[in-house]
C-alpha cells in the first residue's frame, strides 16, 4: 500500500511516485490527490503494469482524474510536454504524477518549467564577460566553482547547465543491489549551486576559444576571461544496435542512468534461474569498476538468496583484462571464482534483440577478421560505449579522440592558457571518477588562480582515481591509484583486501563528503602536491 514515503513532493501543487496499483487507490484518495497522470504506455511492462482503463474508472468511482501521457524513457517529445503543460494547468490540484520508478513523471515537470524559464532568460544578455564560466554542473564543475569562491570571494562566475537536478552517480551501484535509495542520489541543482554563482539554464554547444566566448542552445553568447570546461561525458546508447528501444524492459537494465539503477534491483530480486549476463564496453568510461561491481552484488544476492546455483552468470569485455590495475586482478579473481563466474574478454556487445531476449557480442580474431556471437539471456546488464561531448569533439579544444586536451598535470589547455578541464571530460590517463574530479578540483582552483595572478601554477595532479569495488554486499575492496596504476591508498591497511570498513565508507562516508564538503568547497583528503 502507498504511504506518504514513497510520494515525492516538488511542490504543493504537483507530487511523483512510481508504478500505482489498484490497491493503492485509497490512500491516493487519503492523501488528497485530486488528479492522477500515468507517463507510461500502455503495456509497457505487462507483468507489473496494471490495466489503465480499470485504473482511470475505479479513480473517477473516487472523485479523482485520470490522465494517461505516454512516456518513452529518454524521449521526452514536444508533445508529451504540450500535452502535460494542458493538463496541469486545467486540472483540479493537487496532481500526482506517476511512471515506473517516478524520474519520467519529474522529468517531465522539468520539461514544462524549462520552457518558462527559457522565456525568461531570452530577456537578458552579457555585456561584461565575467571572471570565469564553468561548463557543466556536475561533481567536478560544482565543486570547483565552490572552491574558486572559497579562494576569492570576489570572482564573477557563472555556471551552465540545462538540468534540474544533480545526481551522486557512485551511489548508482548500491541502488541497483537495493543497498541505497535512489532518491538520495538526487537533489535539486539550485540546492547544490554555490552562492555567489549565477546558474545559466542552458546548454553549451559552442566554444569560441579565439573569442573567448560560448554559444548556448537558445543562441545567446556568453564571454569569459577563464573557462573551466567540465560537462561529463556522452552515455553512447544509441551505438549498440536496438538497446535504446528496450532499455528499462525486457530484462535488459543498466546502473548508469538514474531510473535504469532501479530497475536493475528489480531484475535482481525476481531473476529465480537462468542466465544473466553483464557487459563491459572499449575504455574510456566512467567508474571503469562499474560494470563488474554490478555482477559481484547480483551474485552477492543471489549467493545469500540460495539461487546463485540456479544461475549462470557471465561476463563479456571489449577489452583484454578484468581490471587495469594488476594488483586488483587477483583478489577480484577470487569472487569471479567464489560466485562461478564466467569470463569472456574481447567480447563486445553490439546488438540487443530484448523481444527475443538475445544479444549479440562481436569478438576480434588474430587474423583481424570479427566473430559475430549470439547468446540468450534472463537478464541483461549494460554499460554503453562512452564518448566526449560534441562541442568538444568537433572543436579545436579536443585531442585526436575527442577529448578536452590539457596538461595531465596542471590541468591547463594545452593551447588555450585561460581554459582548464575537471572531471571525465578531461584526456588525463586517470580513472574517470568522482574521487579522481574531488582532487582535480583543487589543482583546477589554485592553478586557474595562479594564472589569473600572473603566477607560476604549482600545483600538481598525480592521476588520484579511486574505484570502490564492491565485490560482496558488505564489503569493498577500495581500489585508489594515480598515474601508471601506482597504488595510493588512503589509508595504512592493505588496498587489496575486501573490507566492511570500506563498504561504510563507499555507502555512508562518501555520499556525506560528497554533499557537504566536496561541493561546498571544502577539500578535506584532497590535498594536492605542491612544488
Ligand atoms: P558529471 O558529474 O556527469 O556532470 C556533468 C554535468 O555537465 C551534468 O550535470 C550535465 O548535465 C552537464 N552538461 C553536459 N553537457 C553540457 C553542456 N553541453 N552544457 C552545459 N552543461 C552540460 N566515481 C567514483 O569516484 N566512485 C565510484 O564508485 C563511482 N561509481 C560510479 C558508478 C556509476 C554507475 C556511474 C555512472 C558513475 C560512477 N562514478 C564513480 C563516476 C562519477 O560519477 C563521475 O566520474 C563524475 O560524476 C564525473 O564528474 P563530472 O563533473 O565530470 O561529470
Amino acid at each position: 500500500m502507498l504511504d506518504d514515503t514513497q510520494i515525492n513532493q516538488i511542490n504543493d501543487q504537483y507530487a511523483t511516485t512510481g508504478q500505482i496499483q489498484e490497491t493503492d487507490l485509497p490512500a491516493i484518495q487519503d492523501m488528497g490527490f485530486k488528479t492522477v497522470i500515468c507517463f507510461r504506455p500502455e503495456e509497457e511492462d505487462a507483468d507489473t503494469q496494471p490495466n489503465q482503463l480499470k485504473i482511470k474508472e475505479k479513480l473517477k468511482s473516487l472523485g479523482i482524474e485520470y490522465f494517461a501521457i505516454p512516456v518513452i524513457p529518454g524521449n521526452i517529445t514536444p508533445d508529451n510536454i504540450h500535452q502535460f503543460k494542458d493538463i496541469y494547468n486545467q486540472s483540479p490540484k493537487p496532481i500526482l504524477g506517476h511512471c515506473r520508478s517516478g524520474n519520467r513523471a519529474i522529468k517531465m515537470f522539468e520539461a514544462i518549467q524549462n520552457q518558462s524559464q527559457t522565456h525568461q532568460a531570452d530577456a537578458c544578455n552579457w555585456t561584461e564577460a565575467y571572471d570565469v564560466v564553468v561548463i557543466g554542473g556536475g561533481a567536478g564543475g560544482i565543486g570547483v566553482a565552490a572552491s574558486l569562491l572559497k579562494r576569492r570571494k570576489a570572482l564573477r562566475i557563472a555556471l551552465v547547465e540545462p538540468n534540474e537536478y544533480h545526481y551522486y552517480q557512485p551511489s548508482w551501484t548500491l541502488v541497483g543491489a537495493g543497498a541505497y535509495q535512489a532518491k538520495k542520489s538526487q537533489r535539486l541543482m539550485s540546492k547544490v549551486m554555490p552562492k555567489g554563482v549565477d546558474w545559466i539554464r542552458a546548454s553549451v554547444t559552442k566554444v569560441d576559444p579565439e573569442k573567448n566566448q560560448i554559444l548556448l542552445n537558445d543562441q545567446r553568447v556568453l564571454p569569459y576571461v577563464q573557462l573551466i570546461v567540465a560537462p561529463g561525458l556522452v552515455l553512447d546508447w544509441e551505438a549498440i544496435q536496438g538497446l535504446k528501444e528496450t532499455l528499462g524492459k525486457n530484462g535488459v537494465t543498466s546502473n548508469y542512468d538514474f531510473e535504469h539503477a532501479q530497475y536493475t534491483w528489480e531484475l535482481v530480486k525476481n531473476l529465480k534461474t537462468g542466465k544473466a549476463i553483464f557487459t563491459q564496453p572499449p575504455m574510456p568510461i566512467k567508474c571503469a569498476g562499474a560494470p563488474q561491481k554490478a555482477m559481484y552484488l547480483s551474485s552477492s544476492y543471489w549467493e545469500k538468496q540460495k539461487k546463485l546455483g540456479l544461475i549462470d552468470v557471465e561476463f563479456n569485455n571489449a577489452g583484454p583484462v578484468l581490471f587495469g590495475v594488476a594488483d586488483f586482478v587477483p583478489p577480484l579473481m577470487e569472487y569471479v571464482n567464489r560466485y562461478d563466474i564466467r569470463l569472456n574478454f574481447n567480447s563486445n556487445l553490439v546488438e540487443v534483440d530484448g523481444k527475443n531476449k538475445v544479444a549479440y557480442f562481436e569478438s576480434k580474431k588474430e587474423d583481424g577478421s570479427v566473430d559475430r556471437i549470439k547468446k540468450d539471456f534472463d537478464m541483461l546488464h549494460v554499460v554503453p560505449p562512452q564518448k566526449a561531448p560534441a562541442f568538444v569533439k568537433d572543436s579545436n579544444l579536443s585531442d585526436d579522440a575527442g577529448w578536452l586536451d590539457v596538461n595531465q598535470v596542471t590541468l591547463q589547455h594545452k593551447k588555450y592558457p585561460n581554459i582548464f578541464g575537471v572531471g571525465d571530460v578531461i584526456n588525463s590517463p586517470n580513472a574517470k571518477t568522482a574521487a579522481a574530479a574531488r582532487k582535480q578540483i583543487v589543482v583546477v582552483a589554485n592553478n586557474l588562480i595562479a594564472s589569473k595572478e600572473l603566477r607560476e601554477m604549482t600545483t600538481k595532479y598525480d592521476g588520484y582515481g579511486a574505484c570502490p569495488l564492491t565485490v560482496e554486499l558488505g564489503k569493498v575492496v577500495l581500489a585508489e591509484f594515480g598515474f601508471g596504476g601506482r597504488l595510493l591508498p588512503t589509508f595504512p591497511l592493505n588496498p587489496t583486501v575486501a573490507r566492511r570498513f570500506s563498504w561504510f565508507l563507499k555507502a555512508v562516508v562518501m555520499p556525506w563528503l560528497y554533499w557537504n564538503l566536496m561541493l561546498k568547497g571544502i577539500e578535506w583528503l584532497a590535498k594536492p602536491k605542491q612544488d
